[in-house]
């Protein structure tokens, strides 16, 4: 994730079809080949006549004080970490440590579940939910809008939900929380596990 201008699309690591039926194909193809596309070709556009800043990697640029350059780079850093996080459905399973920390810090998976849940549906608009890690190692859950990050106020991102309505909304309509719930399913906890410091 820490290449320079000239951005290019990520390919998806799976199908357009490997996370149905929780996420569904044409959902899928859009999401990636035009809303993520737009960002990458947005991002590059911006930075044709700012030679200073091409070279800045992602992280950099997500820091910019250029509004635009920011929410267009948060939103190739975002979907980039989105699917690489997700995995066809139920092959994901909590591991150990990851498991340890979610109790240290959460009580249980499922009080974290919820409130990560609550999160999601209580961005108002468009954003993002998170799970972070802290400086201290502790774990903490939060939100963002449009598509801001966690790095921005020096958190760690493990796992985030795409809750713009762009990111379920052929599918499961005004229900986000609908798709909240089911997209548990694809969550890739490895990945997940493997952000941890
Ligand atoms: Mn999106």
């Amino acid at each position: 994730m820490n290449e320079k201008y000239p951005f290019e699309l990520e390919k998806l690591p799976y199908g357009y079809d490997a996370l149905e039926p929780v996420i569904d194909k044409q959902t899928m193809e859009i999401h990636h080949d035009k809303h993520h596309q737009a960002y990458v070709d947005n991002l590059n556009k911006l930075l044709a006549d700012k030679p200073e800043m091409q070279g800045q990697t992602l992280e950099e640029l997500m820091k910019s004080e250029v509004q635009a350059i920011k929410n267009n780079a948060g939103g190739v850093w975002n979907h980039n970490f989105y699917w690489q996080e997700m995995i066809k459905p139920d092959n994901g399973h909590i591991t150990d440590l990851l498991l340890t920390k979610l109790e240290k810090n959460f009580e249980s998976v499922d009080k974290f579940m919820e409130q990560f849940e609550k999160q999601a549906l209580g961005r108002f608009g468009s954003g993002w939910a998170w799970l972070v890690e802290k400086g201290d190692g502790s774990l903490e859950i939060m939100s963002t809008a449009n598509q801001d990050n966690p790095l921005d106020l020096g958190l760690i991102p493990l796992l985030g939900i795409d809750v713009w309505e762009h990111a379920y909304y052929l599918k499961y309509q005004n229900r986000r929380g609908e798709y909240v719930k089911a997209w548990w399913q694809v969550v890739n906890w490895d990945f997940v596990e493997k952000g941890l410091k």
